[in-house]
């Protein structure tokens, strides 16, 4: 693959970028101090060219999204034959279309029985939204009007609309806000190495669930209509909760019927090793948000999936839902998402990354005889590095993040897209990884973990 014969001015597209594009979750003033963007512009498998001819691994893809890779023809195929028969229509109002519809059975098809009525959305955020606005309005339905409180967990990420953000438990999000929306409470996350002090990680994981209960109280049980959680929590630092913590907040949960939401925006469609988080980490939610996955990031998609004893009484008690999106189950990002369920399906890539994900955790273990590595921790093809400047007690850094950006930026130069959450260093590469490219991406990180040190030392 050559960039370089693409006539691309690059160096037009960067000066156009500075002058006219407002990025998110991005640093202005660094951002332009550097020089501006780096220009992404082809990729392959798990292989992505910038505008230089700079070839990177990409151990993030994309934004934990692009599961079945690069470079998938039969995705542009399936955009440009919807697109020709029929570009747009709407599902408002008692109207489909035909991708739409046999995305919504394909969706439910890939869940447990229970789960045969999929809402479309585009994005993870939105999917959260309508969650939070179904919840609240079902509750009423059932005369429980009360139950309008969610509690979700510090380091939790549920996205970037303004319901989203409050559901999440992102500290410096909230206040920007400015102040937090009423009713959505957060725990703490459950994450051993930084507060797991001297109990075993079970112990932690009963400890951490133990919150649930104490906040439910605190609030009043009547008053919870859900907890929601990522069954592993991506965005904070992908935190795999101990094995002893998402079965005890099911039996919390189940003790005062409050709903389990699992977010499975990151961990659906594969991501650790079976079609859903929730699978992997042992517990039966009523409510199910998702998107990246879903179309590998190819076009803007979402989805929420509902369990029938939700729906039954929503459908029986409820008129008109006064909730949608003008491309709420987009008949193109739809064909896009059907076509892409089918290669994780044909090539069993959710197989592939159960098998790999040993190799995975071992390759990422060789890192930790690494003097600034702390702990490592994967399951399937979602890992993390820990960076502690004293391995023995968990130590971290001064300053969280300063060290971790550092190792992101060397990440970068050294043909390696790993991402920083503070100190903890981020991997999820696209599930059609093999072994061979798993030794490299570890090769790349040590490379990238040796010129930190070498800065930090
Ligand atoms: N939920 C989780 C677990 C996520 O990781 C994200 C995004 O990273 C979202 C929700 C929000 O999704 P989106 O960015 O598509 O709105």
């Amino acid at each position: 693959m050559n960039v370089l014969n693409k006539n691309i001015d690059i160096a037009e597209v960067v000066k156009n970028d500075i002058a006219h594009h407002f990025h998110p979750f991005t640093d202005h003033k660094s951002f332009h101090a550097e020089g501006g963007p780096r220009v992404m512009t082809q990729a392959d498998g798990i292989w992505i060219w910038d505008g230089n001819g700079h070839k990177l691994l990409d151990g993030m893809s994309g934004l934990w999204c692009v599961n079945v890779g690069y470079g998938r023809k039969e995705l542009a195929e399936a955009a440009y034959k919807q697109m020709l028969d029929l570009p747009y229509y709407n599902t408002f109002f008692k109207t489909t279309t035909v991708p739409t519809t046999e995305l919504a059975a394909k969706i439910s098809s890939v869940m447990p029985e229970r789960f045969k009525h999929i809402f479309f959305t585009n994005s993870g955020s939105e999917s959260n939204d309508t969650i939070v606005r179904f919840v609240r309005h079902y509750w009423k339905l059932k005369g429980k009007p009360y139950r309008q409180h969610f509690i979700a967990r510090t380091r939790g990420y549920h996205g970037s609309t303004m319901v989203a953000a409050n559901l999440g438990g992102f500290q410096g999000m909230h206040e920007q806000v400015g102040t937090e929306f009423p009713g959505f409470h957060h725990i703490k996350q459950p994450h051993w190495f930084d507060l797991g002090g001297d109990k075993t990680p079970e112990e932690f994981g009963l400890e951490a669930a133990a919150e649930l209960e104490k906040k439910i109280l605190e609030v009043g049980p009547d008053n919870v209509a859900a907890f929601i959680g990522e069954p592993i929590q991506g965005a904070g630092g992908v935190l795999i909760p101990p094995s002893t913590y998402w079965p005890e907040v099911q039996k919390i949960c189940r003790k005062y019927g409050i709903l389990i939401i699992s977010d499975e925006v990151i961990c659906g469609f594969g991501r650790t090793g079976n079609w859903w988080g929730f699978e992997t980490m042992g517990f039966e939610p009523d409510i199910v948000p998702m998107a990246k996955g879903l179309s590998s990031g190819y076009l803007p998609i979402g989805a929420v999936a509902f369990a029938d004893h939700l729906i039954k009484d929503f459908f029986e008690l409820g008129g008109e839902f006064y909730h949608g999106m003008t491309y709420a189950g987009h008949p193109v990002a739809a064909a896009v998402a059907l076509k892409n369920i089918e290669i994780i399906e044909r090539e069993n890539l959710v197989g592939h990354t159960r098998e790999i994900g040993p190799y995975f955790a071992e390759a990422l273990a060789s890192l930790r005889d690494h003097p600034i590595v702390g702990e490592t921790r994967s399951v399937g093809l979602i890992g993390a590095i820990e960076l502690s400047n004293d391995k023995a007690r968990r130590g971290r850094f001064a300053s969280p993040g300063r060290v971790g950006t550092m190792c992101r930026d060397n990440c970068f130069k050294n043909g390696l897209i790993m991402r920083a959450c503070w100190d903890t260093m981020v991997l999820a590469p696209p599930l059609v990884i093999t072994r061979k490219e798993i030794d490299e991406l570890v090769r790349l990180a040590r490379v990238a973990l040796d010129a930190t040190y070498d800065q930090v030392k």
